[in-house]
């Protein structure tokens, strides 16, 4: 596997090189709206410390990106009124990744409504904004 690359675009987001529309931030995590959003709320949760996927992270580290993935997903539920969560994890290009920072999708969900195909829809950074603050005050 390759090495972790601590330039790749979540790890410029975690240092504050560059923004994002973050919603939840802990010293051992980061959650933001993904910009392409797969439905409306659609949510990263990285852990902070480097880690390529789930084949190199450690094993605590993984564990605490698991509590705040719940955490977003009750949020989610409410700020979104969803029916439902779905939550994807991709590992190494042949499992569908695409950056090399490790991070879970939390997806809002809806009876009925199928997701957007990956990458097909880039949204309004002004509505990120507003969708950041609907998770943000469910979080609060
Ligand atoms: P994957 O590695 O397959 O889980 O896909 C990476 C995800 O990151 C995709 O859903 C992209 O839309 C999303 N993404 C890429 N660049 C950014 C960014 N600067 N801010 C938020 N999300 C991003």
């Amino acid at each position: 596997m390759a090495e972790y690359d601590p330039d790749n675009i979540f790890a410029k987001i975690i240092r504050g090189d560059l923004p994002a529309h973050k919603v939840y931030e802990d010293d051992k995590a980061l959650a933001f709206l993904d910009i392409m959003p797969r439905a409306p709320g659609h949510t990263l949760v990285l852990p902070k410390a480097p880690a390529r996927n789930i084949l190199d992270i450690k094993p605590d580290d993984l564990a605490h990106v698991a509590r705040i993935v719940q955490k977003i997903a009750v949020a989610q539920k409410k700020a979104f009124k969803a029916d439902g969560i779905t939550i994807q994890q991709f590992n190494e290009q042949a499992g569908g990744q695409v950056v090399f920072h490790l991070h879970v999708h939390v997806i809002p969900r809806k009876n009925g409504v199928s997701l957007r195909p990956p990458a097909s829809f880039k949204e309004e950074a002004e509505v990120l904004g507003d969708h950041a603050a609907l998770i943000k005050a469910a979080l609060a």
